[in-house]
């Protein structure tokens, strides 16, 4: 039996081997996280069930076009260090991809076996299960054909995309130097997505290694503020800009700045900032313990709102999401876990004003129909004139998505940004991924938007080739 049990939600004990798998322990007035860990056993029984199909979709779904098939085929002839080496060759990250991809999405919604009805292959269990234990036998990329070209790069943000740039750089003789404002590396990785979805011990490993293959980095420092951007462009060879999106999109509608009501980002890096010490002030951590909880948005982002405001012990957690379930964008695994946690999603529901008297009361919200596709394919929302409500609520969490932030001293070097405010930097370039300024490249969700951790980590490693053509290493 899985869920909610007597309204109270307590964590009491958690094995983190495998998050994604479902709970499988409940007690009665408790809620108790057991995973069982993705073995050996698991692995190859899964890895055992690739047809290894001639022309593999799971590939070609796959941002960074993993070798599946090959890795899969590896690990069912127990060859996990191989497994590992060739897993390394396309992703920089493959541990966290294997954990937070939404897979049914990509690489296992277009497994031959799913769609055959007989269950995709858990290829990211597979993937986190490949390096997770490579790392555990002591496992390390080979950086022993590595011929220094002395050469140093400056990466602004220890995000995915400028890991994986990094990660390129490094295994190419060139020494990347990484800047972040925070103290950890991973940025939305570490600060943003919940320690039930992502061990921040995993990011921690992942610096290490990092560190030993020879990547410098240089945390809680902020480039434009504790280090002038001029020094950074005049010090190094190249610059790789890779600071992510972090201002959030508002609804634009009434009552937006009542208290009570917080930006989904704000609430999860309180939490994270808070169950990992670097809270600097009690106040800044929002609690949402006891409360009437309404999330509003359909993405991963809101669906990490969920499960958080679940684990923080709320009274209750609802969902409101103005499309269907079909047309939602977050993963569907994601969506199943939040509601066998207890959260109740309310479909078609349009929010228009956020009501109460000096504080959170209740949100308005309209009933809404699926409409004709709009240009991505995706079914609008039409209102259903009359069909107002209020639900009750004494907290609510806008998880809207994000737009980018380009930083004020962008213009004084030349890095043009386009209407949105995306750094115009395509990869279609002479130089993949080169801004307006041609000694700086950037890439991840500052360039494309926001968008999938995977395809950052790509944009990273491809913007490090074309920093390696521009240096002509
Ligand atoms: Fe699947 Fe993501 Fe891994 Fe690609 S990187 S194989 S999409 S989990």
């Amino acid at each position: 039996m899985t869920g909610r049990l007597n309204n109270v939600f307590q964590f009491v004990e958690v094995d983190r081997e495998d998050p994604s798998k479902k709970p499988l322990i409940t007690r009665k007035g408790q809620f108790v996280e057991i995973y069982k860990p993705f073995a050996e056993p698991a692995a190859k029984e899964q890895s055992h069930r690739c047809l290894e199909c001639g022309n593999p979709y799971c590939e070609w779904k796959c941002p960074v076009h993993n070798y599946i098939p090959n890795w899969l085929k590896l690990v069912s002839e127990g060859n996990i260090l191989e497994a590992a080496e060739l897993s390394h060759q396309t992703n920089s990250l493959p541990e966290v991809c294997g954990r937070v991809c939404p897979q049914d999405r990509l690489c296992e919604g277009a497994c031959t076996l799913g769609e055959g009805g007989f269950g995709a292959v858990t290829i990211g269990s597979v993937e986190k299960y490949i390096t997770d234990t490579a790392f555990a036998l002591g496992w390390r990329p080979d950086m022993s054909k590595v011929i220094p070209v002395n050469k140093t790069v400056a990466i602004v943000g220890a995000g995915p995309a400028g890991l994986a740039c990094a990660d390129i750089l490094v295994r190419n003789g060139i020494k990347p130097v990484v800047f972040d404002k925070n103290p950890e590396i991973g940025g939305l990785l570490t600060f943003g997505i919940p320690e039930f979805k992502l061990e921040k011990s995993v990011m921690t490993r992942r610096r290490e290694v990092f560190e030993e293959m020879g990547v410098e980095f240089v945390l809680g420092t902020s480039v434009g503020d504790d280090v002038p951007f001029e020094h950074v462009l005049e010090e190094y060879d190249a610059v790789f800009l890779g600071m992510g999106t972090y201002t959030y999109m508002k609804g634009g509608f009434p009552g937006e700045d009542l208290p009570g009501v917080h930006d989904a980002l704000d609430y999860l890096v309180s939490n994270v900032n808070k169950n990992l010490g670097f809270q600097e002030n009690e106040e800044d951590f929002i609690n949402l313990k006891g409360k009437k909880v309404i999330v509003l948005g359909g993405g991963d982002t809101a669906m990490d709102c969920n499960r958080t405001s679940i684990r923080q012990g709320a009274k209750s957690v609802s969902c409101a999401y103005r499309r269907d379930e079909e047309n939602m964008p977050g993963s569907r695994k994601e969506v199943q876990n939040a509601k066998e946690e207890g959260v109740n999603f309310l479909f078609n529901r349009q929010p228009v004003e956020i009501v109460g008297d000096g504080k959170v009361e209740g949100i308005k919200v309209v009933k809404t129909q699926m409409g004709e596709p709009d240009e991505n394919g995706r079914r609008s929302a039409e209102v259903v004139e009359g069909s107002e409500e209020i639900l009750p609520a004494d907290a609510v969490l806008i998880a809207f998505g994000f737009k980018p932030s380009p930083a004020p001293w962008f213009e004084k070097f030349g890095i043009d940004t386009d209407a949105r405010g995306r750094v115009i930097a395509p990869k279609c370039n002479k130089f993949m991924y080169q801004t307006t300024n041609e000694k700086i490249f950037a890439g991840g969700d500052m360039v494309r938007g926001s968008d999938l951790v995977v395809t950052a980590i790509d944009e990273g490693r491809k913007a490090a080739e074309g920093i390696m053509d521009f240096l002509e290493v």
